[in-house]
């Protein structure tokens, strides 16, 4: 099986062949199908590693209309800074020469920083919990637009505390998202937030 076999856009090819990424790995293989070709929430077990973010971020660059105005467009909750700065690096690389803005929003990065790029507009937001909440309060972000929500890491923000500020932001989203939710296991709380937030899902393990 070859990315050819998803109907994604010659940018996307294109960027995934610069990447260097010949075939989908196993998350990939079972999320891309679920996440292009329906409108249904996504829960699934995958460890780090595994390819998934271009398994979350592929869908989300194909599928979003980033021409739609000045709005986040989709929000990336991850459980820390360093796995934001991954995230987004990998997102930067598969979006190729299209014109999507994204931002991180993390703590212990400038808060000025942050600020300027949320004023400007960006279409793509991926932060930890905490500076997100902290956004989401002084009103400095605004998440009334968001399509698609991505819990990353889902089991390791909740060992970490963010329980209550992943859920805090959840509810700051409009219910019209659609949500896919990673996480390595799938301890009783996550399921909850599935069971509680989340539309008609389909489960995918590796
Ligand atoms: P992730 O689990 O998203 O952090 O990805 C782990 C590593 O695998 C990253 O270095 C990715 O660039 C790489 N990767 C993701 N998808 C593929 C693929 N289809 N082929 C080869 N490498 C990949």
């Amino acid at each position: 099986l070859s990315f050819k076999n998803f109907g994604l856009s010659d940018e996307t090819l294109k960027a995934i062949e610069e990447k260097g990424y010949v075939e989908p790995t196993e998350i990939q293989r079972l999320v891309l199908p679920i996440a292009l070709g329906t409108d249904k929430d996504i829960i699934a077990q995958a460890q780090t590693g595994t390819g998934k973010t271009a398994a979350f971020g592929i869908p989300i660059l194909e599928r979003i209309d980033f021409k739609s105005g000045k709005s986040i467009k989709a929000l990336i909750v991850t459980p820390t800074r360093e796995l934001a700065l991954q995230i987004y690096e990998e997102l930067k690389s598969l979006k190729g020469n299209r014109r999507i803005r994204i931002a991180t929003v993390y703590g212990g990065q400038s808060m000025e920083r942050q600020l300027k790029d949320l004023e400007k507009g960006v279409d793509i937001v991926v932060g930890t919990p905490g500076r997100l909440l902290d956004h989401i309060n002084r009103k400095t972000m605004d998440l009334s637009n968001v399509q698609y929500l991505v819990l990353d890491e889902a089991d390791r923000m909740l060992d970490m505390g963010f329980l209550d500020d992943v859920l805090e932001i959840i509810k700051q989203t409009p219910e019209s998202k659609r949500t896919f939710l990673f996480s390595a296991t799938m301890p009783k709380e996550i399921v909850n937030i599935a069971r509680k937030f989340m539309k008609e899902y389909e489960h995918i393990s590796t």
